[in-house]
Formats: C-alpha cells, sequence, structure tokens
C-alpha cells in the first residue's frame, strides 16, 4: 500500500504550497495525499494527477481529522506551510495537530525549505 502524506497550507501559504505540489509533482504522485479542504483543491488545480484525498477545511476540523489519522497510523509525514502572523480561529486545532506529530514522532515540515529537504527523503 502507498505511504500517506498529509499537505495543509494557511490562506496566506496556499499560493506557495500549489507551486511546492506542482514543481514536485514526479515525486508525490507515488504517494496517496490527504489535504485540508480549500489546500486540497488548490494542489490539486496545480497538479491534477495527484491522487488527493480532500478532508474537511481546517477551521472545519479539517486539521483534527488529520490529527486522528496520525493517531491511528495513517499518515508517514505531514507537511504543513503555517502562517505565523495571521490569527486563526482553529489555532487550538493547528496545536493539537501538531502535537500529535510529535507524541506519534511522524516526520513534520513546518515551512517550505523544510519541506524541500524532506519530501526526498521519504518513500512511499
Ligand atoms: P484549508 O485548511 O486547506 O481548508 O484552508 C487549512 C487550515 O487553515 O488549517
Amino acid at each position: 500500500m502507498a505511504g500517506c502524506i498529509a499537505l495543509i497550507a494557511h490562506d496566506q501559504k496556499k499560493d506557495d504550497m500549489a507551486a511546492f505540489a506542482q514543481r514536485n509533482a514526479d515525486t508525490l504522485r507515488p504517494w496517496a495525499i490527504v489535504a485540508t479542504g480549500t489546500t486540497g483543491g488548490r494542489v490539486l488545480d496545480a497538479a491534477p494527477d495527484l491522487n488527493v484525498t480532500r478532508l474537511k477545511s481546517g477551521p472545519l476540523g479539517g486539521d483534527q481529522q488529520i490529527g486522528a489519522m496520525i493517531a491511528t497510523g495513517n499518515i508517514d509525514a505531514l507537511i504543513f506551510f503555517v502562517d505565523p502572523l495571521t490569527p486563526m480561529p482553529h489555532d487550538v486545532d493547528v496545536k493539537a495537530l501538531m502535537r500529535l506529530a510529535i507524541v506519534y514522532n511522524i516526520p513534520m515540515a513546518l515551512n517550505e525549505a523544510t519541506a524541500e529537504k524532506l519530501l526526498p527523503t521519504l518513500r512511499a
């Protein structure tokens, strides 16, 4: 079974995530990808042949869905382009997700520079 990468980008980082997915489409293609709703839509627009499952939008529970998947052993890596400059209504969900990624020792990139280094090291 293919491994699973979770992709999330806050609103100010969605252009960066779309470009990241397009640039790295060959590397991402073997993976099952789960993404929060809006992020997943942007990724599919940029790279339509990727295997993306869209969950709820982040503020409506998408981050928590990904956290639950981490807790059940269904996520191999988390790539999350965080916007550190904008207050968010779902800040507690974001923290909970990051906490679970740490608890379960999931490789986690929180910015683009780290994601570019992490992605080539992963094996689907
Ligand atoms: P979105 O959720 O991809 O649905 O915008 C991401 C977030 O803001 O956590």
